[in-house]
């Protein structure tokens, strides 16, 4: 159950229609039907258990493997009523336990519990995330409020709560060590947080709360996939001008694929946005992208988000307030690295004037470049890239098509391996084809294990290629977590990517920024693979902790040993000449002000969204203020406008919690210059020991402020993120503007 306790809104979690989500979407919910089948025998379980491949045991090599060859939508829904049922009953069983409650009988009982809702949730998340179908999100759509009511059973179950709660209070004079009075104070949060402490009246008007945020988080991620599916744009010859012959070819491929043989297709999601607004010469066609992307969810019609978003910040204000919190924000923050809003908005504001500052001068630079070239134009948000991509080539002489001729995804796969190797000891090595099953023909599976002793860690699936039914982005899940409590299980860890497959014989090659995020997400799989908890709650994350060692591996990607091994022409074999990395270097100060104050704006929208007074928001009217009184500039708009911000509407995962991947960049540009600063560079054997063994063995197990003083000798400073960024260093004299990151409390 410890799915259930974690993953809070779990259709939210599961749809996941944000960017990188290291969760495997895991919850829970309900039927009585499935119940009263629960009540039956052992036998009866068994069968049921038996006949459907989805509740089935693991079986096969590596401790057993998920059956993803043996995946049948139809077998969904009763698996997940009977995985619930089943889950509630153990529940059940747990909290009516006549002996007092101890931490073996309730703590231990209840992380070894949903053993078969754990498997069912593994291909759950891969339907959800990797093979959506219409059939697929019917019954997602009926299973959303079971899941709810499923998860509000056991955060209500009061028997539960009050023998969870003696475990809490007596956890000081007890000889639980620290690892088990981290598990219970966990424990007891989740319920403390979610309504558990609650009576009567409110606490149904909780769970009814849950219930219908649930629906309102997939109906929202729906809508913003529908807009996505149904604003492809279809191309003609002579509409190509400016765009690069990989991206024409793929786009006819996928033309081809949706019966429209003969021109191209632009579809409305950020992998074809992106380049083509870069690159199209067509200025109209730019804005027609850029409009239909960014007005996502925002169309009026049946898939528009806006009331959805008013209703949604409603029901989470009403939620919280029932728990006595001022707003959801101040909530939400509670258990994270940060604490408080406060804390939050601080470190933004610290860094958006800085950011703003240089988009004026971005935008200075692209005018002057678009009056010289004769366009009689002012730089409008769909000039943005495009001209950013001129100045770019211009002062910084690089041009991201030769780039990618030294970025090949096989290339780059053997790079994240050599640095794994080098800093966790693995290796990697390819199973043998066939012997552990996939969901698609493109997923390949390799076997982690210690270099030194050889001992098996774990499996590691990776699915690169987009395809239709697929989601967005880029992201990491596991299917098994590493625990030791019950005899030491096996990781299965997987990335997942969105990459346009090459012609056939041809290798693929990836955008800087693409291969930046292969490394990220490859930090999450190596966070997940080097885990030494004890038990599955110690596996969860803290979010703004948790992109923090993802966003640090991707520093690996520009190492001298990463460059001269692995970045070579995929003709000539040749490494990368040493003046385009120096230009890839510099460049990475390049276009700062865009990258950081569109981020921003969204990590502070959604904060204000969620500390603000929720009566009668107008969602539309709520962004357009708040934009205008930051001082936003014209020329761009927020990374995810509201009506398509699915990190923090599609589920809860990110909500008041998009500051996080800033919050992370900070404790990155940090400790990257821990190793930079060491004998051994960034394969510093000392530093990567501390690495390991503070940052990311311990997943939650430690407090993340502990754990990272233990790694630094200090707290996280701001100032290593500025110099990255190239922003001037607020003055050290000043106390306040000298932001550290780690909390006092
Ligand atoms: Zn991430």
């Amino acid at each position: 159950m410890r799915q259930s306790l974690i993953a809070l809104s779990v259709a939210a979690a599961i749809a996941a229609a944000a960017g990188c989500s290291k969760e495997a979407a895991q919850a829970p919910a309900v039927d009585e039907n499935a119940q009263v089948q629960a009540s039956a025998a052992a036998d009866a379980k068994s069968s049921v258990v038996a006949s459907n491949p989805l509740l089935a045991e693991w079986t096969g090599p590596y401790g057993g493997v998920p059956a993803f060859d043996k995946m049948r939508v139809e077998d969904l829904k009763p698996a997940m009523e009977f995985a619930m049922a089943e889950n509630l009953r153990e529940i059940d069983a747990i909290a009516a336990n006549p002996e007092p409650a101890t931490f073996e009988n309730t703590i231990a009982e209840l992380e070894r519990s949903g053993a078969e809702l754990d498997r069912v949730f593994a291909y759950y998340g891969i339907w959800a995330a990797n093979k959506s179908t219409p059939e697929f999100r019917k019954v997602q759509g009926e299973l959303a409020p079971k899941l709810a009511s499923f998860q509000s059973k056991i955060i209500q179950n009061d028997a539960l709560f009050q023998r969870v709660k003696a475990v809490y209070d007596a956890r000081n004079d007890s000889d639980l060590d620290s690892e088990q009075k981290r598990v219970v104070e966990l424990t007891y949060n989740q319920f403390a947080n979610n309504g558990a402490t609650l009576d009567g009246k409110a606490k149904e008007r909780y769970a009814e709360i849950n219930k219908r945020l649930a629906e309102l988080h997939t109906k929202f991620a729906n809508n913003v996939l529908a807009d996505e599916e149904g604003y492809t744009l279809f191309l003609s010859d002579d509409q190509l001008a400016g765009l690069p012959e990989s991206f024409v070819k793929a786009a006819a491929a996928l033309a081809e694929e949706k019966g429209e043989k003969g021109k191209y297709a632009i579809t409305n999601t950020r992998s074809s946005m992106d380049p083509f607004l870069t690159y199209s010469e067509n200025r109209e066609l730019r804005e027609k992208v850029w409009r239909n992307y960014y007005n996502r969810g925002d169309n009026g019609g049946e898939h528009d988000n806006n009331a959805i978003i008013a209703e949604i910040l409603k029901l989470r204000d009403e939620r919280v307030e029932l728990l006595g919190f001022e707003n959801y924000a101040q909530w939400r923050l509670q258990d994270r690295m940060a604490k408080t809003p406060q804390r939050a908005m601080e470190l933004m504001e610290a860094v958006w004037p800085a950011a703003v500052a240089r988009v004026e001068e971005e935008v200075a630079d692209m005018q002057a470049l678009a009056d010289e070239s004769g366009a009689d134009i002012t730089i409008k948000p769909w000039d943005y890239r495009y001209y950013a991509e001129k100045v770019r080539k211009a002062k910084y002489d690089l041009n991201s098509d030769e780039v990618k001729q030294y970025l090949q995804l096989d290339k780059l796969r053997e790079a994240m391996f050599y640095v794994a190797g080098e800093l966790f000891n693995f290796e990697f090595s390819p199973v043998e084809e066939g012997s552990v099953p996939v969901f698609h023909e493109d997923v390949k599976v390799w076997e982690v294990t210690d270099k030194s002793s050889g001992e098996h860690i774990g499996l590691w699936y990776l699915d690169p290629f987009a395809r239709a039914g697929k989601r967005s982005g880029a992201w990491a899940t596991m299917y098994r977590d590493h625990t030791t409590f019950d005899g030491k299980t096996n990781v299965l860890a997987s990335n997942n990517s969105n990459f346009i497959k090459g012609a056939p014989g041809e290798p693929v090659l990836v955008s800087w920024d693409d291969a930046s995020t292969f490394f990220h997400e490859f930090g999450h799989a190596l966070h997940f693979l080097s885990s030494n908890v004890t038990y599955p709650t110690l596996n969860s994350g803290v979010r703004d902790y948790t992109e923090f060692q993802s966003q640090l591996l991707e520093r690996w990607l520009s190492t001298d040993e990463v460059i001269d091994n692995y970045l070579v022409h995929y003709k000539t074999g040749e490494p990368i000449p040493e003046e385009l990395v120096a230009k890839i270097k510099k460049a990475s100060k390049f276009n700062q002000g865009f990258a950081t104050t569109e981020y921003l704006a969204s990590a502070l929208v959604d904060m204000k969204l969620h500390t603000a007074d929720p009566e009668g928001i107008d969602p539309d009217k709520f962004e357009r203020e708040t934009l205008e009184e930051l001082g936003m500039p014209d020329e761009l708009v927020m990374r995810h406008r509201t009506p398509h911000f699915g990190h923090i509407f599609s589920g809860e995962g990110y909500s008041a919690g998009y500051y996080g991947y800033m919050w992370a960049d900070v404790l990155t540009s940090d400790a990257a210059e821990a190793f930079a600063e060491a004998e051994g560079g960034f394969y510093d054997p000392e530093v990567a020991d501390k690495l390991v063994k503070h940052l990311f063995a311990p997943r939650n197990a430690v407090d993340p402020a502990e754990a990272y003083r233990a790694f630094r000798g200090r707290d996280a400073e701001i100032g290593a993120l500025m110099r990255d960024r190239g922003f001037p260093v607020p003055g050290k004299e000043s106390e306040k503007e000298n932001t550290t990151i780690a909390v006092k409390d």
